[in-house]
């Protein structure tokens, strides 16, 4: 069976074009419909979650240059339109899952550093978005830095 919607989980660095362009090429080839989703990590979970102020507009701040990074990125590829670019707020691995259960998305793909050893144990999200996703997941491996 063809994939029919994939969601491509972006991080709105250098490297989601190689993810992008993987995500392209089978969505051309299965004729799937694409969306991209980016979500903006609460200023509260960096600092532990224990932060003695007010964050909110801090965090306006941080939603609205989100929005301006993805509208750039999503520039890039005119076939996404605007009903194809999420911004969501939370915890990437929940958020990337509410949304694709949301939009009916068959499959969500992601970056993968293909980390080992040490940096394993800090985890990675593409580690993470595979537990309880709601559909397949793949991870497509990215360089490591030179
Ligand atoms: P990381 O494990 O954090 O290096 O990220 C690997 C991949 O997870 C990225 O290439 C993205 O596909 C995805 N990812 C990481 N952070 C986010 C985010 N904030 N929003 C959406 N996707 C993300």
């Amino acid at each position: 069976m063809p994939y029919e919607h994939i969601l491509v989980a972006v991080d709105l660095t250098e490297e989601c074009d190689p993810v992008m362009h993987r995500a392209q090429k089978l969505a051309a080839s299965s004729g799937a419909k694409l969306s991209v989703v980016h979500i903006v990590e609460p200023m509260a979970m960096a600092f532990g979650g224990d932060v003695p102020m007010d964050l909110s507009m801090l965090q306006q701040q941080q939603f609205d240059q989100a929005r301006e990074r993805l509208d750039k990125f999503a520039g890039k590829y005119p076939a996404l339109t605007a009903d194809q670019r999420h911004l969501a707020y939370g915890q990437p691995r929940q958020e990337i899952h509410r949304l694709a259960g949301e939009q009916n998305c068959d499959l969500i793909i992601v970056g993968s550093h293909g980390r080992h050893g040490l940096a394993l144990l800090l985890g990675s999200t593409a580690n993470d978005v595979l537990h309880g996703a709601p559909c397949d997941v793949l991870a497509v491996r990215l360089k490591k830095p030179e």
